[in-house]
């Protein structure tokens, strides 16, 4: 499948000015300044008035639903994947939450695998809140190794009263094996933290950071928004060297908006920082994680803000691209790069899709594009698509 995306203002996502970009299979083949590129076998997207951006990836999603914490009546659905597309989302990685007994890391890998097959790269964590981390081999290095979509353990919950409260003989322990794990794996391997509003804050996080001898940039703790005084423990740790990962849709303590005009504010290397929207988790004031708050956020960075869009949507894609060892296969738009696009209207709505070169998202219709249907290389579902975009 041919298809070239002219005149579009790109981001990669630094800001590259007006290209047309040459999607050839599951790849970007080509970006160049308008007009250079010819192709008479591929179909044609106007991209004029829009701008595009890697695609999505989110790090940290609960797939099978987290929840459970206010009784069996709390536990939280699966995530489909249209409603992660409809959020821009091409890359994701899954996870458990609390609930580590009546949901397992089997489901989560088996609807990784689903949503695999639906267009949407994912990876999971093993582990759940409690430590030592559930696995699925048995063993955390050995899960890293043998099963490709575990990317590390995670998220291991501290400074929480639903956590186990390890000790830092305890993470240590586990770090190490994690690393030995993204070692022997070739992967980048992380040991993913949830912070909840406990006493000690960011203190064991930071102490692996200063007294042990693992890298930091195994170390990836989250939720930092979640009140005014982690956001400054958050600040003072990515001062450090350390990297922080935000949540979107956060209402009670500090907006991710909020959060990151103030690290721009404190001259905070903004590529230690990432997003995630711990989508269909449960939230504080009993709600569900939604997936689109951490597009709409980004947005609000840009709109309310005043965030350079390339700051802003490199939370969500080259930055986590970076921590998972994917750059620049993922979070980028570059020749060689996995085709996952992101195309924005002026007003930065969502206008299309492109996830592995597929394309499943235009206007408010989703379908999986019918590769190998038509002549030239075009689908049906291509063509309504783009006439109708070209008609607005
Ligand atoms: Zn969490």
């Amino acid at each position: 499948m041919l298809t070239i995306i002219k005149n579009i203002f790109c981001y990669a996502p630094e800001p590259l000015g007006l290209r047309d970009i040459f999607i050839a299979g599951e790849k970007i083949y080509k970006i160049s300044p308008p007009g250079l590129i010819d192709c008479p076998h591929a179909t044609l997207i106007d991209g004029e008035g829009c701008s595009a951006f890697p695609g999505i990836i989110d790090g940290h999603v609960h797939i099978i639903g987290g929840g459970g914490e206010e009784g069996p009546q709390s536990r939280i659905g699966e995530i489909d994947a249209k409603e992660i597309l409809m959020a821009g989302v091409t890359t994701l990685v899954g996870l458990l939450g609390a609930d580590d007994q009546t949901k397992s890391l089997f489901a989560l890998l088996a609807k990784a695998r689903a949503l695999e097959a639906e267009g949407i790269t994912t990876y999971i964590y093993s582990g759940s809140y409690a430590m030592p981390p559930v696995t699925l081999t048995g063993d955390i290095t050995r899960d890293m190794i043998l099963i490709d979509k575990v990317v590390g353990a995670g998220e291991i919950a501290i400074s929480d009263h639903r956590s186990s409260h390890p000790t830092f003989d305890a993470l240590m322990t586990i770090g190490s094996k994690i690393h030995m794990g993204g070692l022997l794996s070739g992967k980048a391997g992380l040991f993913h933290f949830h912070l909840g509003d406990g006493k000690e804050g960011l203190n064991p996080v930071k102490k692996l950071l200063n007294e042990s001898n693992l890298p930091p940039a195994l170390l990836l703790p989250t939720h930092l928004n979640r009140s005014p005084r982690l956001l400054r423990e958050g600040i003072a740790y990515a001062g450090a060297g350390g990297n922080i990962d935000l949540t979107s849709g956060e209402t009670e303590g500090v907006s991710l908006p909020d959060a990151v005009k103030q690290l721009l504010c404190e001259n905070i290397d903004t590529e230690r920082v990432t997003a995630s929207s711990d989508a269909n988790g449960s939230i504080p004031c009993g709600g569900v994680g939604r997936i689109q708050t951490l597009f709409e956020d980004i947005v609000r960075c840009v709109t309310e803000k005043n965030i350079p869009p390339s700051i802003a949507f490199s939370l969500v894609s080259k930055n986590t691209a970076l921590r998972l060892g994917l750059y620049p296969k993922k979070g980028a738009l570059k020749e060689g790069s996995d085709a996952d696009i992101l195309i924005l209207d002026r007003d930065y709505s969502l206008k299309m899709l492109f996830s592995n070169g597929s394309f499943l998202i235009g206007e408010m219709s989703i379908g999986k594009a019918d590769s190998g249907n038509g002549e030239n290389g075009k689908t049906a579902n291509q063509k309504s698509i783009s006439e109708e975009y070209k008609q607005l």
